[in-house]
């Protein structure tokens, strides 16, 4: 049955769980960041004499702070300005890049694509924007190739999934593309224990949350689980709960709401004062003390 479309959803429970795929069920955040995303800028820009510090700050940015989870184009604008402020390098482009990103309606390649033959006709300078744009198809190409037998769901994962799901309908809410995370998690035997499966196609997190909320769930009993600041933005915007998994701690944190947060969810005592623990100690772990 095809999962990733509301049309077979069928609510079954009080309680909704969901859960964001990349760096939350599944740990690929470190190796598609560490072995495509930063080393292809590297190469784009021909960073090579500065590689090690680059790379640092990429993974700073883009998995170890605040910024974790952000767009690809938005996590290059910040690298860029970095390796400047700190006086690693100059990246050439910054300002056109920039300027693209802060009116582009979207960020993603066929808007630059688009931006670009824009450019082209109206005799503009785009030579920045194209670089941009074949850094991020090189990317797309790296991540693409990475052995399967990397990309693995954290341990456990299974079990866990199928313990959530003897009380709660369970979503995966992921902007991640839908054939990625489609193929993760039916190569890995984890579709059999969700109801529905929501990825960038559908939308925004918070609009695919808003939509599983019109299935009649009480808010109180929608929680999303991810790892990323934009998943608890999610949640606060659609007035839902939010249980974090901490980089670096991703086992830890599972255990932790599968032995805690859990039980308090589907029954009581997942209270304001509850959240707001939580919450901190994910500010924490993403260095805002
Ligand atoms: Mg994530």
């Amino acid at each position: 049955m095809d999962k990733c479309s509301f049309d077979n959803f069928k609510r079954t429970k009080d309680c909704l769980i969901c859960i964001d795929s990349d760096g939350c069920a599944m740990d690929t955040m470190d190796i598609k960041h560490k072995h495509c995303f930063g080393p292809c800028m590297v190469r784009e820009w021909g960073l090579e004499a500065h590689e090690k510090a680059v790379l640092d700050i990429w993974n700073e940015v883009n998995l170890y702070t605040m910024t974790r989870g952000t767009n690809r184009f938005k996590g290059l604008l910040l690298t860029m300005q970095l390796c400047g402020e700190r006086g690693i390098c100059h990246v050439e482009g910054y300002e056109e890049i920039r300027a693209w990103v802060d009116k582009a309606s979207a960020l993603s390649n066929t808007t630059l694509k688009a931006e670009i033959e824009d450019a082209e006709k109206e005799k503009r300078d785009c030579n920045a924007l194209k670089k941009a744009l074949d850094w991020s198809l090189r990317t797309n190409e790296c991540i693409a190739a990475l052995p399967e037998d990397e990309m693995l769901p954290f341990d456990g994962m299974i079990e866990k999934l199928e313990k959530m799901h003897e009380f709660a309908d369970v979503a995966v809410v992921s902007s991640a593309n839908p054939e990625a995370v489609r193929s993760e998690w039916n190569r890995h035997g984890l579709v059999s224990h969700i109801d529905i499966m929501l990825t960038q196609e559908v939308g925004p997190k918070s609009f695919c949350i808003k939509k599983m909320l019109e299935y009649g769930y009480d808010k109180d009993k929608v929680i999303m689980i991810g790892d990323a600041p934009g998943d608890r933005k999610s949640a606060e915007k659609t007035g839902v709960k939010f249980f974090p998994i901490l980089v670096n701690h991703e086992v830890e944190s599972w255990d932790r709401f599968m032995n805690e947060g859990l039980e308090k969810f589907t029954g009581a005592g997942f209270d304001e004062a509850y959240q707001n623990d939580i919450n901190k100690a994910f500010d924490e772990n993403l260095g805002e003390a």
